[in-house]
């Protein structure tokens, strides 16, 4: 068996295996662990330091989860798609949801209420038809894997679908959504490599939050996709009590530029149930993205996205086009219209 499928059988799965190994009482998380899933892989284990530290509080669940505040389909993704694995918001772009599970899952993850639950994994009959749809649909240029995590897929799974997708005429470039660089680096062999090198333009853009995921062997994977000539980039998640904090988010894009990997995009929290408590103020992420501006190069200076809730869709939130009211933000779009937000108070 490959190392890497190894390593994720022996991932830790319940909150009663993790109290093996450090001094906590389990029976209040059962609960959370019933409702969401729970996988922290061995590499991602072995950063945590302490009891919720910013590793920690990405992978162990929390009681705060339980709190139901939030919207079950924040982004109104369901009402965008047109077939069960593909969001299609943007003419020219759509999203193939091609994985139903994660090599770890996020604490804070905005589709935490579909993966990871078998039933939501994709059949052979829906992945058909995603491809279908994108090859029907002549404007779709780009096509951006997700899932869940399609590098979890093996790799023939992996290369039949982009073998598909790669010889539809239209499609001109293929992303790769992932956090296997950064919790499962293992993942990334020389054989994924060589096949993926096959399918350019290929892009993949991974998701590192803080300056400590930035670890020898993720830098290694990182190395051996840049390698096989895979333009990298990165998501950050701006999370409360995680990275929320400019120090720490100059560290992390600085890193990540030494690793091939240019910051993309930095996610305001959207309003997923049983995330509430990772949220921070639009008004805390203007201020970290002004301090990166002077001391930090315009490379690793990504845009500073919200999701609006509703299926509005990504829009860049720079201080010149938001007036502030109260706890309310009105954010002026490249159209000219205007959409209102109500900020956190913090
Ligand atoms: C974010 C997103 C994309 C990709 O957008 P880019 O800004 O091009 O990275 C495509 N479709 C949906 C539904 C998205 O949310
Ligand atoms: S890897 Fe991505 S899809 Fe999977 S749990 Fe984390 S944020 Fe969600």
């Amino acid at each position: 068996m490959d190392a890497w499928k190894q390593e994720l059988k022996e991932s830790v799965t319940s909150v009663a295996q993790l109290a093996g190994r450090f001094d906590f009482d389990p029976r209040p998380l059962i609960a959370v662990e019933q409702r969401y899933p729970f996988k922290i892989t061995p590499h991602y284990l072995s950063l945590i330091r302490e009891i919720g530290d910013p590793i920690w509080q990405q992978c162990v669940p929390d009681l705060r989860e339980l709190n139901d505040e939030g919207l079950v389909d924040p982004l109104g993704e369901e009402e965008l798609s047109p077939v069960p694995t593909v969001i299609h918001r943007y003419p020219d772009r759509a999203i193939f949801l091609v994985s139903g599970s994660c090599a770890g899952y996020c604490r804070f993850c905005t589709r935490k209420r579909k993966v990871g639950c078998p039933a939501m994994a994709p059949s052979f009959g829906e992945l058909r038809d995603g491809i279908d749809y994108i090859a029907a649909t002549p404007e779709i240029r780009d096509v951006i894997l997700s899932g869940g995590d399609p590098l979890v897929l093996p790799d023939m799974v992996l290369e039949d679908l982009l073998a598909r997708i790669h010889q539809i005429p239209h499609v001109e470039i293929i992303r790769i959504g992932s956090r296997v660089p950064v919790t499962l680096p293992s993942r990334i062999t020389d054989a994924l490599c060589t096949m993926l090198k096959k399918y350019q333009p290929l892009y993949l853009n991974t998701h590192f939050n803080h300056p400590r995921e930035l670890t020898p062997q993720a830098a290694a994977a990182c190395a051996r996709l840049a390698d096989a000539g895979i333009v990298l980039g990165n998501q950050t998640v701006l999370l409360r009590g995680v990275n929320d904090d400019p120090q720490i988010i100059g560290e992390l894009f600085r890193g990540l530029l030494k690793m091939r990997v240019r910051p993309y995009y930095l996610h305001h929290m959207d309003l997923a149930q049983g995330t509430s408590h990772f949220r921070t103020s639009v008004i805390t992420g203007l201020q970290i993205m002004a301090s990166l501006r002077g001391p930090v190069s315009g490379l690793a200076s990504p845009y500073y996205v919200i999701d609006l809730p509703g299926g509005k869709g990504k829009v860049p939130l720079l201080p010149q086009h938001i007036t502030r009211c109260g706890d309310m933000l009105v954010i002026r779009l490249a159209d000219g219209s205007v959409v209102e937000y109500r900020d956190l108070v913090e």
